[in-house]
């Protein structure tokens, strides 16, 4: 199906020289908003991130296409540079999209793009997207909160704002006060990171997952625990873009991981958290 319409309603008119900075989701074009669409339509150029699913900018045919590509926590001046071309373009007159991986506001510095636009008297719309960290691990039948798991949940990035380490968060207190931590941009890292948790106290039998290009065709889960995941990785040979989940949430795919029974494997058990009947009925 190619026919990419809009339900009747009253859609926003993107004017010339307006900057609208919106979530593409983690990657499947399904996972879209219907407000981004609406912007592909109309948008007289796009400013794309490397984590954004080509396909989509299929479904702005007429709009030029400029890449915007980032990865792995290069130099900002770059970021700057990145800005400056949506100020530029705004002045132009263009209708320009700004389409970023995920969620815009979620680890992808498009507060900064946002706040210097505004500092340069262009007008915005911010359109949020579905962030790998909650849709991602959605695709891989993992629960970002789960009532028998979790009240609480952190979101990290495995950078600091050098690009190099993560020693700037506090992992014991992090640690402390969320059974469930979703780590963003943590592969390069992750033997810092899963030692850090260690030695905060979490056991090296908690459960971990890494979703890599979560809700592509090419999207691959590995489960391990914070005590293997270091090796694991290394054998698996997964690369990123990837999300780590650290915590008994990742338990749950052995029952939801809902790609592998569409696939037509078995569910590996029912009840994962070992809750009983009660949770059958419940
Ligand atoms: N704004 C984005 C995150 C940008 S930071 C969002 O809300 O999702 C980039 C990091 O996001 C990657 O290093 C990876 O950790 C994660 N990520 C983004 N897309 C992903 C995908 N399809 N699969 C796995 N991880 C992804």
């Amino acid at each position: 199906m190619t026919d990419t319409a809009l339900p009747p309603s009253d859609w926003p008119r993107f004017d010339p020289g307006w900057v609208w900075l919106c979530g593409a989701g983690p990657g499947d074009p399904g996972l879209l908003t219907l407000h981004a669409l609406n912007a592909l339509r109309q948008a007289d150029v796009v400013v794309y991130d490397a984590l954004v699913t080509e396909a989509i900018l299929d479904w702005a045919p007429q709009a030029e296409r400029i890449y915007a590509g980032k990865r792995g926590g290069k130099p900002s001046a770059k970021q700057r540079d990145i800005s400056m071309r949506l100020v530029e373009l705004s002045r132009a007159g263009k209708r320009v999209l700004r389409l970023k991986g995920g969620d815009p506001f979620v680890f992808g510095r498009g507060g900064e793009e946002a706040q210097t636009l505004v500092q340069h008297g262009v007008r915005i719309r911010i359109i949020p997207g579905i962030s790998a960290g909650i849709g991602g691990l959605a695709y891989a039948g993992i629960p970002v909160t789960h009532r028998d798991v979790n009240q609480a949940v952190t979101f990290v990035t495995g950078h600091d704002q050098s690009g190099e380490s993560p020693s700037s968060l506090d992992w014991s207190a992090i640690s402390r006060g969320s059974q469930v931590i979703v780590i963003y941009m943590g592969m390069k890292h992750i033997a810092q990171i899963s030692a850090a948790l260690l030695d905060a106290g979490r056991p090296a039998s908690e459960p971990v997952a890494v979703v890599c290009t979560a809700t592509t065709p090419g999207q691959q889960v590995l489960e391990s625990t914070l005590g293997r995941i270091v090796t694991d990785i290394e054998q698996s040979g997964l690369e990123p873009p990837a999300i780590i989940c650290v915590g008994r949430s990742v338990l749950m795919r052995q029952a939801l991981d809902w790609q592998s029974q569409a696939a037509g494997e078995p569910v590996r058990n029912d009840d994962p958290l070992n809750r009983g009947p009660a949770a059958r009925i419940a």
